[in-house]
């Protein structure tokens, strides 16, 4: 199995790479932010609870996204491998993901961080909301979301660095540019 979390704050570039690193490697992409937004779109009983959290731009709580997170993947038996895009987010989520992996026989193959500075990404985000007008996108929430990012998420970073599975890659530059370097890190696993 090739495991991949993709990592980042909001703008880094997530959602794109993902997409063209599920095309190359078939793997399934599991993102809980678009599990959460088609959640909210279908007013699921779990859309429900969340929408208020998620377009105030505050994180969910750990144990409706880490279940959530683990129905996604129980329904891909046969999968030959997944990236996590936006998971963890917390070092409770890292932790708990670890633990499910190892009771499937499996573990996380590498953590990659796109590295993306603060102005970079806040013109990306008003750039994305202009575009596809993403409520969470507005100059205020993403305030919140990158504070979020900051307080909690960047904290799963030294999980990872510990057990030796993280690398970065630079975020910024052509799209196609940062795919080749994804893949020059995916290769060596
Ligand atoms: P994203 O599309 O990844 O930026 O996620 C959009 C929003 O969904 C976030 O701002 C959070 O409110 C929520 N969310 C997504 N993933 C997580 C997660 N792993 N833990 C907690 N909240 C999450």
């Amino acid at each position: 199995m090739l495991n991949l979390v993709l990592f980042g704050p909001p703008g880094a570039g997530k959602g794109t790479q993902s997409e063209k690193l599920i095309a190359k490697y078939q793997l399934i992409h599991v993102s809980t932010g678009d599990l959460f937004r088609g959640h909210i779109k279908n007013q699921t009983t779990l859309g429900q609870k969340v929408s208020q959290l998620i377009a105030d731009g505050e994180l969910v709580p750990d144990s409706i996204t880490i279940a959530m997170l683990e129905e996604e993947v129980d329904k891909n038996p046969d999968a030959t491998g997944f990236i996590f895009d936006g998971f963890p987010r917390t070092v409770t989520q890292a932790e708990e993901l670890d633990k499910f992996l190892v009771g499937k026989g499996s573990l996380i193959t590498g953590v990659i961080a796109l590295d993306v500075d603060q102005d970079e990404l806040t013109r990306r985000i008003a750039e994305r909301y202009k575009v596809r007008g993403r409520p969470d996108d507005d100059a205020e929430k993403l305030k919140k979301r990158i504070e979020e990012y900051f307080s909690k998420t960047i904290h799963v970073l030294p999980y990872y660095e510990e057990q030796g599975k993280l690398s970065k890659v630079d975020g910024i530059g052509e799209i196609e540019t940062i795919f080749e370097n994804l893949i020059a890190v995916i290769d060596q696993y």
